[in-house]
């Protein structure tokens, strides 16, 4: 086999490996960022819990003071029922009215408090739902994920070895450019040579599509075991039959 030859198919095992790692990568991500969805979900329901046990409080302070306002009215009630004189009945009577319109206040208070447990309970609810929705979404991506590594991780290990046995066939120096390639374009290493013309002697590269002078078609057809680059994208370029027979 000539170099090119063993690169194409360092190239093929190369990319199906790392196209495996991306769905595994993907499947793994997609777990991750629902997650981290959850936690913030449980933190927004155990801030709206703490809101919740604040306006409760805060309401049973409130029914704590008018329990105690109304037991002044009551001891106010008994002594505008004894009084024996006008002037004492009137003013234990504005008293009376005076502390009946406090309770009322308090009265108004503790409802607003009520009517705010009562929002966020419903914002609550609203919050464990989306939490249980979320939850089932992790699970099936779990599933998904396990699946995942069942089907891929043996095909991977195999492509692994496949691609040592590939690279050992390549001199170190190609196989740093390789390398280089592959990494910088997610496994697209090589590219086409294209004639566009021979007679006129145009080529480009089928990877980035730019001009290529012609010595890297003459020094890529007289010579196959040695790597030739896009001058452009620097891919190790290649022919194809068709491609190689022409000129
Ligand atoms: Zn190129």
């Amino acid at each position: 086999m000539t170099l090119i030859a063993d690169l194409v198919s360092l190239h093929q095992v190369d990319s199906q490996g790392r196209a495996l790692r991306m769905r595994l990568e993907s499947a793994e991500h997609f777990v991750a960022v629902q997650e981290k969805h959850r936690v913030q979900l449980v933190g927004r329901l155990e801030e709206m819990k703490s809101q919740i046990r604040q306006h409760q409080a805060t309401a049973g302070n409130h029914e704590a003071e008018s329990g105690s306002v109304k037991n002044r009215l009551e001891t106010l009630r008994e002594q505008l029922n004894q009084s024996t004189n006008p002037k004492q009945y009137a003013a234990v009577l504005n008293e009376l009215k005076l502390l009946q319109t406090q309770r009322d206040a308090i009265d108004d208070l503790t409802i607003a408090q009520l009517d705010k447990v009562q929002e966020s309970q419903g914002k609550l609810a609203e919050i464990e739902k989306l939490l249980t929705e979320r939850v089932k979404v992790i699970e099936a991506g779990q599933t998904e994920l396990k699946t995942c590594k069942g089907e891929v991780g043996a095909r991977l290990s195999e492509l692994d070895r496949e691609r040592t046995v590939a690279s050992q066939r390549i001199p170190q120096r190609d196989l740093v450019i390789f390398n280089r390639a592959a990494d910088l374009y997610e496994g697209e290493a090589m590219a086409e040579l294209v004639a566009i013309d021979v007679r006129l002697r145009e080529y480009v590269c089928g990877a980035c599509n730019m001009e290529l002078p012609p010595e890297k078609y003459a020094a890529l057809a007289s010579n196959p075991n040695v790597a030739v680059t896009c001058t452009s994208c620097h891919r190790i370029l290649y022919m194809t039959e068709v491609n190689s027979s022409v000129g």
